[in-house]
């Protein structure tokens, strides 16, 4: 299947041809839920979900923000790096346009002229429009940017350096906001392929709450598995997750109006379809699948950048 086109122009209702949802009620493993402790102090702490990236929780977080929503948590949203991408401005300055017929834009053409080499200051505009829309799709109670260069890639040096800074801003919230909870993606499975190297800015993201972790600085600490939509069919999604959450269908139609955030071709809005043009799968996957996979960080956890 794939995700409907989202264009500025309404084609009538059909557009979105929302699939039922599973309708998946049963309970998940014991594991408290993914909703931690369930103390006084707590219940009015807001849960911090930490997106690496523009769209990541669209594809894996937002049913959990929106279980904890329905908690009566408040919710707020990370936006942790810039998404610095010359890959999705070489995409989007192509005609034509490599996702063929699935491209939104019209005839399938986009010119940009967008600027390929670093800090890719269109694509990073774009992308957090995207954000920015599929924020108010889900309904958080509150956004924060990072505005972190997505230095990850860089040296080791530079990797250390971006964990650090991850770091001190997470210590910030939790300091702000003591009692609560904070959710990051299991940047140790994020990974299309085991043989080659994880996700580093999802895996500085794992880093960083490993430390704080370790520094008695965070406890309620889970993690979303964001990458497992690609990597594994279907049945394989949900092996070693400590906790499947199946997403009521209100929420589910929540999650896919974020996810078509990411699939919204309309200048006027400084949406250019850039999530689509980056992982078509992924959110594609995560558009027909209603189930989030969440971990607690493993007792062997190893950080830095390495597989
Ligand atoms: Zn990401
Ligand atoms: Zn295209």
């Amino acid at each position: 299947m794939t995700v409907p086109r989202h264009d500025a122009v309404p084609t009538g209702p059909s557009r979105r041809s929302v699939l039922a949802a599973a309708g998946l009620t049963a309970a998940g493993v014991a594991f408290q839920g993914s909703l931690g402790a369930a103390s006084a102090a707590a219940a009015a702490a807001p849960a911090i979900f930490y997106s690496p990236h523009q769209d990541d929780e669209a594809i894996g977080m937002a049913g959990s923000i929106l279980e904890h929503k329905a908690a009566g948590r408040p919710v707020y949203l990370v936006l942790v790096s810039k998404g610095e991408n010359g890959g999705i401005a070489q995409h989007l300055n192509e005609t034509p346009c490599f996702l063929g017929d699935k491209c939104s834009a019209p005839g399938h053409r986009h010119d940009l002229g967008w600027q390929e080499t670093w800090p890719t200051p269109e694509v990073v505009s774009a992308r957090t429009s995207e954000f920015n829309l599929s924020a108010k799709a889900i309904g958080v109670d509150k956004v924060i940017n990072f505005k972190l260069s997505d230095n990850a890639y860089g040296t080791d040096s530079e990797y250390n350096t971006f964990v650090q800074a991850i770091m001190g801003k997470v210590r910030t919230l939790a300091q702000q906001y003591p009692g609560a909870s904070h959710k990051f993606t299991a940047g140790w499975l994020d990974t299309t392929d085991p043989t080659k190297p994880t996700n580093a800015t999802h895996k500085a993201c794992s880093d960083a709450a490993y430390w704080l972790m370790k520094n008695g600085e965070l406890k309620d600490v889970r993690f979303n598995h964001i990458y497992t939509y690609e990597a594994f069919s279907r049945d394989q999604r949900n092996r070693g997750a400590d906790y499947v959450l199946n997403i009521p269908s209100s929420h589910m139609a929540k999650k896919r109006a974020a996810i078509l955030a990411y699939n919204t071709w309309d200048p006027n809005r400084n949406l250019y379809t850039t999530g689509y043009h980056s992982v078509p799968t992924m959110l594609e996957e995560a558009y027909n699948d209603p189930r989030e996979f969440v971990y607690a960080l493993p007792s062997n956890y190893k950080p830095g950048r390495g597989n």
